[in-house]
Formats: C-alpha cells, structure tokens, sequence
C-alpha cells in the first residue's frame, strides 16, 4: 500500500460564517431564527452550536452546521476514522471498543453504517469519471463462508476499485453481462486481463482493446517451455529458445515469425485416445501465441496502458488481508464496502 497522508474534515465548535443560499429555493437573505445546541459523537466535542435561519424569499426555516457536522450525531470525522479503523481490519463490535476509548459511544451498527456510507460517497465520486484502462480479474474470497467467484474491475490510471460483481471469470456470458454497462458508462476503451479465454471473447464482442498481463503470459510459456525442454526431440530445441526471445522482445512482427515456425514443425496426428506428443503441443503452443500476439503488445502503442494487472492483483491483495483478519466476509455488502474503502487512494 502506498504512504498516504491521512486528511480528517476538521469539526467546528459553531459556524463561522451565514449560509449562502437557501437549500429550498436558492434565496440568499435570511434572518436568524434561534439557535440549538446539537450532542454530538466526536473525540473533542460533546455538543456543537447550530443556528436555524429563517429564509427571506420563501420563509422555511433550515439548520445551519458547522463545518465537519451534519443531521447526523457523529461528526464527519468521527465517521471517517470509524470505517478507517475496519478497513485497517478490526471488526465492527472492535471500533466500537475502540472508540470508547476515546469516549465515544457508537454500537457496532452505526460502526456498520458509517462504512457503507463512506463506500457510497466514493462510488458516486468515481461513477461518472471516465476510465479509459480497466483492470479485471476473478477471485475466490470467503463469504458467508463459503469461497466464491467474483470478478472485480479497477481504474488502472489510479488503482481505484470501481466494482465488484458475483461472477465467475470463465463464463464469457456472464463476464459480458456484468462488464458492458461499466465499460458504456465509464467509456473504457482497453481492459488489462490474465490469459483466460473468456475475456478473450468478451473483450472482442465489446469492442474494446485487451492486453494480456504479461506476468501470467510469461508464467504459463514458461512452464510449457520448461516441459517442453525435457520432452521435444532435440533438433528442436531452438524453437523453444527462439520462443522465450520472442516472448521476451515482444516485436510486432511476433505473430508472423511464430506461424512460420508453425508451419515448420510436422504435423503427427496422435491416435483418438493417444495423448498429444511433445511436438504437438510445441504446435499447439506456436498456433496460440500466434494468434493472440496482438493482445500480448497492446501497451507498446498505448502509452497508458500498464503491461501488467499489478494494479488489479493489489486491490485483490488488499481485499484478502482484510478478509485474513474477519476470517472471511459476512456479507456482500461488507466486501463491497471493503473493495471501496481500501483502494488505493484512501483519499475520502
Ligand atoms: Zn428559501
């Protein structure tokens, strides 16, 4: 996780300064209408000054808070540093201790419902900005414990969660179905994904650029050519070798190179129930890397495309060491939550 500078909203005692505008009618002359003192849930404050005004042009009367107060009983602050501490993995009924400490006396469920109201503010925050890469790939955390599928997408240009969904990654029509209304809205126009071939066809029936992380890509080619060193007869062994340096340099004319080399390699149909020899799947594996070599580079004209899902695998990272410390997640609700809080940012 990166260092961050934490930033609390400040608390005011009492306001500083009239309201500008009428929430009712957008007036803007009012005339002062008594005041109340508000109890507040806040480490310094017990109770804070609030003026209610009477508006001029429409004649409704309205609270005025200070800064860092609201309808709510805790302050803003109070509320952030609640949801800071279970994103930082305590249990709700754990802040609630805490922050008795502190002497203030919250149950676990406002503990509960400040976090899902700071999620909310951060979804709203990021729904409408634009993301041009997305980052996607599957999961299996433990919810109401038990291990599921979920898929979760994040904004590559700044390591933001935008959502979560309970898909399995290997069904193309279920990807689909969740992915296409946030690529619409967001207006993606490349997703980084690992190498499964669902998001191969999605990425294709949604029209938008994929890059392959290269990481999972080096890993698998690398094992098959690993295997395929101990078994291939050895006047073929400089395929493999030419293989991992194409795999390494990544040239644009790869994907031709690789079927030639294709074409080279004979073809030995094994029998129906034989398993496929060594040479066959060194066939097999130069057809593939052929075909899909576009998706392995897509980085190397897009300058804002990474060339990995690093950013993807943190937030997944950071989804899995909160779920550590609560053995699994309760709810839905509380994943999303901690997907939302625990992006990379944690500026809200
Ligand atoms: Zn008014």
């Amino acid at each position: 996780m990166p260092i961050v500078t934490l930033q609390f909203p400040e608390v005011k005692q009492q306001t500083e300064n009239r309201p500008e505008r009428c929430k009712y009618c957008q007036g803007g002359t009012f005339q002062r209408w008594g005041k109340v003192r508000k109890p507040v849930r806040d480490k310094r404050y017990r109770s804070v000054q609030v003026y209610r005004y009477q508006c001029c042009s429409c004649h409704r009367t309205f609270r005025h808070y200070p800064q860092g107060v609201d309808r709510a009983d805790q302050t803003q602050r109070m509320r952030k540093l609640a949801s800071l501490m279970w994103v930082l993995g305590m249990s709700l009924r754990g802040v609630a201790v805490a922050l008795s400490w502190f002497d203030v006396q919250l149950c676990h469920m406002s503990v509960w419902r400040d976090l899902q109201e700071q999620a909310n503010k951060l979804e709203h925050r990021y729904r409408w900005q634009p993301v041009r890469v997305l980052g996607v790939d599957g999961m299996y955390p433990l919810v109401k414990g038990e291990k599921r599928p979920v898929i979760l997408a994040v904004d590559l240009g700044n390591g933001q969660p935008m959502a979560i969904g309970r898909v399995d990654e290997s069904n193309p029509y279920a990807v689909k179905r969740w992915l296409e209304p946030l690529v619409k809205r967001l207006g993606v126009s490349v997703i980084v994904t690992d190498d499964l071939n669902s998001f191969r066809v999605v990425a294709e029936k949604l029209e938008v650029e994929r890059q392959v992380c290269q990481f999972h890509l080096r890993r698998w080619v690398g094992r098959d050519l690993y295997e395929l060193r101990e078994t291939v007869p050895k006047e073929w062994l400089w395929v493999l070798d030419e293989v991992k340096s194409l795999l390494d340099e990544l040239p644009p004319e790869g994907s031709r190179r690789l079927f030639e080399l294709w074409k080279l390699i004979p073809e030995r149909r094994a029998g129906r129930n034989q398993p496929r020899s060594p040479l066959d799947k060194l066939r097999y594996l130069l057809i593939r890397l052929s075909e899909h070599w576009d998706s392995y580079r897509v980085f190397a004209w897009h300058n804002e495309v990474p060339w990995t899902n690093n950013g993807t695998e943190q937030a997944i990272g950071r989804l899995k060491m909160r779920s550590r410390t609560v053995r699994g997640y309760k709810s839905w609700q509380g994943m999303w939550a901690a997907l939302m809080l625990t992006g990379s940012v944690l500026d809200w």
